[in-house]
């Protein structure tokens, strides 16, 4: 019998994820999944996390020591910041182009309207606290938080992501800068340490079919009523469609040009990246899995990688960019708010930045919109409106953000002579080549 490829027993997992869902919430068996299956799906989810802040240390330690050279750093942080910043704004601006020609805030009647802004007021207001924090902040913020006063504090928790890169970062041009005598016995002692947790990585990955099973199981049995989505169709389907035209057109096309990548290829690719961003919600918790796959079966440079990808699952959201452009047309349109060509400028200004701002977890991009619609004059309370199909969009933006993430790392490597033959290592043999089982 052959031996099917990760991603199709991911897509396997995630079919009877759902199909066991549906089953338990026909039969009245929801607390079963919720008890006996879902736990494993949070277990598969804290692994990755586990392993994502050690990932970074190690692999990007690993990755600025082997530039050798400083000046290779700023020449591919430059690029990496203004491919990442072009995305973002082609994605904005692809999120507004299809709010604008679809409309979707036109489909929406008064009683639909006023139905979800009583249901949802409560949990929208949640969020626009949240948001509220974050904007009360002054102008210079963001680059105070990005230096971390206690490095094992930044470690300690996972949102702190952009503080360890940084400590990180300048570790690494600390080693660079160092007598290599001196230098050898750290770098060879983060040369395994990194082979370490890429071997950890390969072993959680045996487990994510099972993983992806019980977190599709579990959102099916908490998932709200179906009627709410056929109520916000078109909002959903133009989310979806831009979404979609950004993971099957854009990257490839970007990948093609740039590096000569084969569309089949990059999917094959990227594709157990892409799964795990649909069942986690999470490009920070996907992260392990999108460095492993792009590092070691898409060919690009560990010293590319460890730099591009964590920066990315950070600050490159495109999707969410989209999203946030099409909820605030949506939103305006629903309250009968003419958006001027001006604010509609100013959405790209602000979601753009509000994506950067966005944390990389469940439903970041949500609360960020809250920026969005506040600096066009959209009234905020308006998140109700969307907050019942707020799950399944962000499962597809996340798939979005991780491959946009690829999608520069290879841009950037291949502009760098970085971007070589991928080498699969040895466990992956053990699910990923065609074997003959005896
Ligand atoms: N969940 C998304 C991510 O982790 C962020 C968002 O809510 O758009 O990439």
């Amino acid at each position: 019998m052959k031996k099917m490829a990760l991603h199709w027993k991911i897509l396997l997992g995630m079919f009877l994820g759902i199909l066991v869902g549906l089953l338990a919430s026909g039969f009245g068996a929801k607390e079963l999944v919720i008890d006996w299956i879902k736990p494993f799906g949070t277990i598969f989810i804290n692994l990755l996390k586990l392993i994502a802040i050690p990932l970074i240390i190690a692999s990007l330690i690993k990755g600025v020591s082997d530039l050798k050279d400083i000046s290779k750093l700023s020449r591919m942080g430059g690029r990496t910041i203004l491919i990442y910043l072009t995305t973002t704004i082609v994605a904005v601006l692809l999120g507004l182009l299809l709010g604008n020609l679809i409309k979707p805030g036109t489909s929406i009647n008064e009683q639909t309207r006023q139905e979800l802004l009583d249901g949802y007021s409560t949990d929208a207001s949640g969020k626009i606290e949240m948001a509220m924090a974050q904007k009360d902040q002054g102008p210079l913020q963001p680059l105070v938080d990005l230096v971390p006063g206690n490095i094992f504090s930044a470690m300690s928790d996972n949102t702190n992501m952009l503080q360890v890169i940084f400590f990180v970062i300048f570790f690494g041009i600390g080693l660079i800068l160092i007598d290599p005598k001196k230098a050898k016995p750290v770098t060879d002692f983060i040369d395994g340490l990194n082979e370490v947790i890429l071997k950890m990585i390969d072993m959680i990955m045996l487990g994510a079919p099972y993983g992806v099973f019980a977190l599709l199981a579990a959102l099916i049995v908490e998932s709200p009523s179906w009627d709410l989505f056929k109520a916000l169709l078109w909002y959903s389907v133009t989310v979806l469609l831009g979404l979609i035209i950004l993971i099957l057109v854009f990257y490839p096309l970007l990948a093609k040009t740039f590096a000569g990548y084969k569309y089949t290829k990059f999917f094959e690719g990227i594709a157990p990246a892409q799964l795990v961003a649909f069942s986690t919600s999470s490009s920070a918790a996907t992260l392990p899995v999108t460095m492993e796959r792009v590092h070691e079966h898409m060919g690009v440079d560990e010293e590319v990688s460890s730099f591009v990808l964590p920066i990315g699952a950070t600050v490159n959201m495109d999707g969410t960019s989209l999203y946030q452009g099409v909820a605030a047309v949506f939103i305006a349109q629903a309250f009968g708010i003419d958006l001027s060509l001006g604010a509609q400028l100013s959405i790209v200004l602000t979601a753009t930045l509000a994506s950067i701002g966005s944390a990389a977890v469940p439903s970041a991009g949500m609360i960020m919109l809250v920026i969005v619609l506040g600096a066009v004059g959209v009234p905020e309370a308006g998140l109700a409106l969307i907050f019942a199909v707020d799950r399944p969009l962000d499962m597809v933006r996340t798939i979005t953000n991780v491959t946009g993430d690829a999608t520069v790392s290879i841009i950037v490597a291949k502009s760098l002579g970085l971007l070589g033959k991928p080498h699969v290592r040895e466990l992956d043999d053990y699910y990923e080549k065609e074997s003959v089982a005896t």
